[in-house]
């Protein structure tokens, strides 16, 4: 398998030269927080697939509604106006729990294009009330929001630009909060740089020009930053005064990661639109999709609902993954999922700040079972462990030499985003092995 694997089968963002795949590893099968390789392995997955598998593996309840809706109706296309249960029973349902007045669902196969079809909708927006110059969009460095050229050009890692000539005129930066690798020290400081920042790059701009500004509540995989508290309220409020939409990419911290079904919840914020994926259907059955407000939705309808005619997938919507969807989001609540993640997430941070007496251990971050090691060979100067001669790939093996699964970013930092079912002794598995990973880093 391995060799029809490295013969045929491209892997997203790794390498294409097959010889450079000898490393391919096949996953057999998964229960709760743990899978099997064909070695018949044990590993314990610290990463929930790719922050996504939050209710775990091997979950009965979900197979069976996956089976039984694929056998009554596998497919309808909102195209011709034809609807499913389960997807209507699914928005329903995420509109009563999302804060505010986030009444209305947009699905899609994933997060890529839940942010392209956001960026869509908020253009729709400003077509609709007469101000069709807005199309400028702002995003953070160290930001990622998908693969698709648009959310490549949004997301701020140089490999997804490559060859695209992006991010595209349209799309703009500024710096990340980025605490630990912040000039400034206080919070305070820092949430009022960030706001600064925006004001800066709006004037700059032109003020009549910015659409939207896009963020994620913690940044995943520029690094798992966490901003500090009041952060998303304060940006929040600057798109409100500066007359431009607020997007919260909730495609990794929604649906638990962080504690409760989103993190703007937490924060406190409406966002005017949110785009999640993921933990929607827990990586069963592909589906992401877009909330947006009722004063976003109803402007779109009203003045230019027509136009949205151009937008839309074969599988949005698709019935067998909204099943899921609702099972999935069954299990967070009456499942107990939500409240054993927050209980498992005090544990895993107070596991990995146990660490920090390690010599390569600079930084403990995280919130909810999202958490973050920064590795420095100086802890003084926050020196970067440096990238080649550590690359990540050499630490992920090393991890999964030691039966676990966790992701190495590129500087140096290690990822942690459990599934919420896991137990005591499962978070106590992952940070005792993430201790022998420093180790074997450090000689
Ligand atoms: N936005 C964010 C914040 C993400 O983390 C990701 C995926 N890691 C995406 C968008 C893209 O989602 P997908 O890979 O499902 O297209």
């Amino acid at each position: 398998i391995v060799e029809l694997d490295r013969a045929h089968l491209i892997h997203p963002v790794a390498s294409w030269r097959s010889h450079e795949k000898a490393g391919v590893r096949l996953l057999q099968s998964g229960k709760g927080a743990w899978v099997t390789d064909a070695l018949g392995r044990q590993l314990v997955d610290g990463f929930s697939g790719l922050w996504c598998v939050n209710a775990g593996y091997g979950h009965e309840s979900i197979v069976e509604a996956a089976t039984r809706q694929m056998r009554e109706l596998p497919y309808a296309t909102g195209y011709f106006g034809l609807g499913s249960e389960p997807a209507a029973r699914l928005a329903a349902e995420l509109a009563e729990r999302t804060p505010g007045d986030l009444n209305h669902v947009y699905f899609t196969l994933g997060g890529s294009d839940a942010v392209d079809s956001a960026v869509r909708f908020i253009r729709y927006y400003f077509g609709a009330k007469g101000e069709p110059q807005r199309d400028q969009f702002i995003s953070l460095e160290q930001g990622y929001h998908g693969s698709t050229t648009v959310g490549a050009g949004l997301t701020a890692l140089p490999v997804f630009h490559n060859g695209f000539g992006l991010p595209f005129p349209w799309q703009h930066k500024i710096a990340s909060h980025y605490p630990y690798r912040n000039r400034a020290t206080s919070d305070a400081e820092i949430i009022a740089a960030s706001v600064a920042a925006l004001k800066a790059k709006v004037a700059e701009i032109g003020p009549d020009r910015v659409a939207a500004f896009f963020a994620e509540p913690i940044q995943g995989s520029g690094g798992v930053i966490v901003p500090p508290h009041g952060w998303m309220k304060a940006m929040r409020e600057t798109c409100r005064d500066l007359g431009i939409l607020f997007v919260a990419d909730e495609v990794i911290t929604g649906f638990g990661r962080t504690g409760p079904l989103l993190a703007s919840s937490e924060d406190d914020i409406v966002p005017d639109l949110v785009t999640v994926a993921k933990g929607l259907t827990s990586g069963y059955a592909p589906m992401g999709a877009v909330f947006l407000t009722e004063h976003v939705y109803q402007t779109i309808a009203d003045g230019a609902g027509a136009s949205l005619v151009g937008h839309g997938f074969t599988y949005s919507a698709h019935p067998v993954s909204a099943a899921v969807g609702l099972e999935v989001l069954r299990l967070y609540e009456e499942g107990g999922l939500l409240e054993n993640g927050r209980a498992m997430g005090v544990r895993l941070l107070d596991g990995l700040n146990g660490l920090r007496d390690h010599p390569l251990v600079g930084d403990v971050r995280g919130r909810g079972m999202l958490a973050a090691v920064e590795m420095v060979t100086d802890k003084e100067a926050k020196t970067p462990l440096p990238a080649v001669a550590e690359p990540g790939r050499r630490i992920f093996d090393r991890a999964w030499d030691n039966g676990l699964i966790i992701r190495a970013f590129a500087h140096g930092v290690l990822g942690f985003a459990p599934p919420l079912c896991c137990t005591e002794a499962d978070i106590d598995a992952i940070v005792e092995r993430t201790r022998m990973v420093l180790d074997l880093t450090l000689a």
